[in-house]
This record gives structure tokens, C-alpha cells and sequence, in this order.
């Protein structure tokens, strides 16, 4: 039979109540079979998150300082849990250990992997299943990276098909045999690594949404859901801001060609967005949605005949190389080259890399323009629509929005644009509207 990964994030595992939905939307399918659990979230926006909480705690004990004040509401959260479902899962004692390990210096990674290692032992307890220690089956190669075998042996540590499984998110084990945790908000890949793990049909990802606006709800009113969205589509979508899920939990399931669907854990009954690897035919908008980010600069230089001295794209390159910032996009003329960069990666470089610029490139012009933002159109229904650049390009016109960058992959499914850091909440606006028609072929 095939079965489902559900992997529930902090806000899903952030109180009893939280639980007690969890159980039902397990028994609203049978093929969910294995769960993952992040760590407590906050139940309300002035809590920290657990494990906020846990780093704090690690960097008092660094500094030989008392950690009472961070340890007491780290153990209320998993006692009130334990007692308002009435469990026995020995958190009293098991906190108590954690304790004295902190206190002796535990590494920061351990000390953050035992929020989603309790909050494991608690949902285990809870849903009467078996639970799944990542140290034992989710394995980091040299580098960092998942190593490969860990697919077979998490996936034959959960071969039987009718028992229900419980593996705490956000960790795993080095090559010396020490927890190493994900980046944060790193049980997305867990959850991914589950779903490949045991081949499964469906990766269900619980969070406090119902999958994915088509453009930022802070800047849109109302935007539409976002029912269906290609990997392709996400990525792009994820990488100019729109937040959607841990990026590096993509690649396990899509490579495995497993969906992903975003759910709400407090609206089950809403369908979500289903990540998919090929679209349909015909979706009912062209886009998939219309994100962006700010505070980008453009480096740009012009120099006459530069297009015939060989070398010149790989030089300004190295430039930004060697000083350690990497690079989003590198429109180009003739005569003319710019980098952009983003200011958060640029930091204090500016300088230095203009002087570069100048002496080993020896432009005719140069400049530098900060306070630029890029937006970004996603859809690969654009690339078989004819007259979508134009209706990009009206719709800024009439918004009277200044295109200061183009920049059109040769995928065709996504549309860059730069624009002044002032004009961006204006052009989103703009190119969501323009954008948002459906697709007359669609089935009403
Ligand atoms: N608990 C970890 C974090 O807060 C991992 C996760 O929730 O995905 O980053």
C-alpha cells in the first residue's frame, strides 16, 4: 500500500490542542503512516519559539550563566502537554537529564535537536507509535549533505507498511557519530527525507496556512490561492521571497517525483497547494504567482568594444569571486555589463570591489546604484502565451513604475524586472492585476 509523509510544523505541534488535530487528520486517511514533528512553535505571537529557547539556553551554559529562566518555559511547554493528554512519556526525568547535559557543555546542535527529539517522544507516545531515532537512520555525509544511504535505511527502518511511525524533525548524524541539526526551519527536509525514504505518494507538509497566495497578502489585497504550482514554479517563487518551505526540502521528493501539498492543520478540510512536477495542460491562470524582494544594488560599466576582449565577463566576475559575494543576475549590452547583488550580500564591499573594477577592467563609465528591487512573474504557462512581456511592460507603464532591469530566462517561465526600492509595492500591485486573467481554455 502506498502511504503518505506528513510532516507537521511548529505551530501544528505547539499545544495539546494541536495534537489531539493531528490525531484526527491521521485517521481522516489511513495512508498516513508516517509523521514527522517539528518543534513547539509559539501559541501566540509574544512566545518564543522552543527553539529559540534551546540556542539561548546553550549560549548561557557557554557562558557558565544560570539557564532557569529559558529551561522553565522550555519544561512547562512539554509537562502541560504530556498532562493535558494524559501521558506518561517520562518528560519530568527526561527534561531533567537534558538539563544536566546542557550544563556540561552539550554542542549547540545537540541542544537544539531535543525540540523536535521530545516533542517526537511526546507525538509517539500520544498516537501509540513507533518512534524513529534520526541518529540512527538520517545520515550527513562529509560535506554536509545527505548521504544517500540514509533513503534505505530510514526507509527500511519504516518497512512495515500498516504501523505508524514517528521521526522528529531537524536532525540527523554526522560522520563522527554527533547530532547535527538542519538550517533553521529544517524539518521540511526531514519530512522530505521521510516521504523519499518509504517511497511515498504524498508529502503532506501541516502548517498555519493554507498553501500559497499568488502574490504577498501585505502587499495584495486578497490575493488568489495558489492551487497547483509546478517545482520549477515554487522554486522561483521561493527564491525571490515568497515564503513557502525550506528549499533544500524540494530536491529529495522531486527527484523522487513525489507531490508535495502544503496543508492547514487548523483547516483540514481546505485542499492547500499541491506541488507537482509537471502542471496540467491548461491551468487557470498563466502565472503562478508574482513575488520579489528589495535592497538589491546594480554595478554596472560600460566600455567600448568590450564585447571583443576575451576574458572581460570572467575578469568583472572574478572580481566579485574573490571578494566572497555572490552574485543574482548579470544583465549585459554590447558595450555594457552590471552585476546585481543583493545589499545584504554586498554588506561594506562596496568599495573595494569598485576599486577593483576600475583597476583591472578600466571601464569607460561606472557606476553603482543601490536601492534597487526585483520582481519577479512565474508561470510556465507564459512560455506558450503569446504577448505576456507586453503585458508586463503596459502594466508598469500605466502604473507609471520605471523598468530599470530585464531579465528573461531562457526557460521562459519567469520574468525579472528591477525597479527603484520605492516603486515596489506599486508594481507588484500592478503586475498582480495585470497578470490574474484566466485562461479562457480553462473549464469554468
Ligand atoms: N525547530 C526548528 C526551527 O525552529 C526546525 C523546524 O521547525 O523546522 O528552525
Amino acid at each position: 500500500m502506498s502511504r503518505i509523509a506528513c510532516k507537521f510544523g511548529g505551530s501544528s505541534v505547539a499545544d495539546h490542542n494541536q495534537f489531539l488535530k493531528i490525531k484526527k487528520i491521521l485517521q481522516a486517511n489511513s495512508k498516513r503512516k508516517v509523521v514527522v514533528p517539528s518543534a513547539p512553535g509559539k501559541r501566540h505571537s509574544g512566545e518564543a519559539k522552543l527553539t529559540d529557547l534551546l540556542y539561548l539556553c546553550h549560549d548561557l551554559a557557554q557562558k557558565r550563566l544560570a539557564l532557569d529562566a529559558p529551561f522553565t518555559l522550555i519544561r512547562e511547554r512539554y509537562l502541560d502537554i504530556e498532562s493535558n493528554l494524559g501521558l506518561k512519556a517520562g518528560m519530568a526525568q527526561a527534561l531533567e537529564a537534558f538539563r544536566k547535559e546542557i550544563e556540561n557543555g552539550a554542542t549547540r546542535d545537540f541542544v537544539a535537536s531535543r525540540g523536535e527529539y521530545l516533542c517526537g517522544l511526546l507525538m509517539a507516545a500520544f498516537l501509540g507509535a513507533e518512534f524513529v531515532e534520526p541518529k540512527e537512520t538520517i545520515f550527513f555525509d562529509k560535506t554536509g549533505r545527505i548521504d544517500p544511504k540514509t533513503y534505505d535505511v530510514l526507509g527500511k527502518r519504516m518497512s512495515d507498511v500498516d504501523k505508524l511511525y514517528v521521526v522528529p524533525g531537524f536532525y540527523g548524524v554526522d560522520v563522527k557519530g554527533n547530532i547535527k541539526t538542519f538550517s533553521r526551519g529544517g524539518s521540511d527536509i526531514s519530512g522530505a527525507i521521510a516521504a523519499r525514504a518509504i517511497h511515498a505518494e504524498l508529502y503532506e507538509n501541516w502548517t498555519d496556512v493554507s498553501g500559497l497566495l499568488m502574490a504577498d497578502p501585505r502587499i495584495v489585497e486578497n490575493p488568489h490561492p495558489l492551487d497547483e504550482v509546478s517545482y520549477r514554479e515554487i522554486r522561483e517563487l521561493s527564491y525571490m521571497g515568497a515564503s513557502v518551505f525550506h528549499d533544500e526540502a524540494i530536491a529529495p521528493v522531486r527527484d523522487a517525483g513525489i507531490p508535495i501539498n502544503i496543508r492547514n492543520t487548523n483547516k483540514p478540510e481546505e485542499p492547500g497547494t499541491l506541488i507537482v512536477s509537471k502542471l496540467p495542460e491548461v491551468t487557470k491562470y498563466d502565472i503562478a504567482g508574482v513575488a520579489g524582494k528589495k535592497n538589491f544594488c546594480m554595478f554596472s560599466l560600460e566600455k567600448t568594444m568590450m564585447n571583443k576582449e576575451i576574458g572581460f565577463a570572467r575578469k568583472m566576475l572574478g572580481i566579485f569571486e574573490t571578494k566572497g559575494v555572490s552574485i543574482e543576475h548579470m544583465p549585459s549590452s554590447i558595450d555594457s555589463m552590471s552585476v546585481v547583488v543583493s545589499a545584504e550580500e554586498i554588506g561594506d564591499k562596496t568599495e573595494a570591489i569598485l576599486e577593483d573594477l576600475r583597476r583591472i577592467l578600466e571601464p569607460d563609465t561606472l557606476e553603482v546604484e543601490p536601492d534597487l528591487a526585483l520582481l519577479a512573474v512565474v508561470g510556465e504557462g507564459m512560455s506558450h502565451q503569446v504577448g505576456t512581456a507586453a503585458k508586463v511592460f503596459i502594466a508598469l507603464r500605466d502604473a507609471k513604475v520605471n523598468v530599470r532591469i530585464i531579465d528573461q530566462g531562457s526557460s521562459e517561465y519567469n520574468i525579472i524586472i528591477g525597479v527603484d526600492n520605492s516603486d515596489y509595492e506599486k508594481a507588484i500591485r500592478a503586475l498582480y492585476t495585470a497578470m490574474m486573467t484566466p485562461n479562457p481554455a480553462f473549464p469554468a
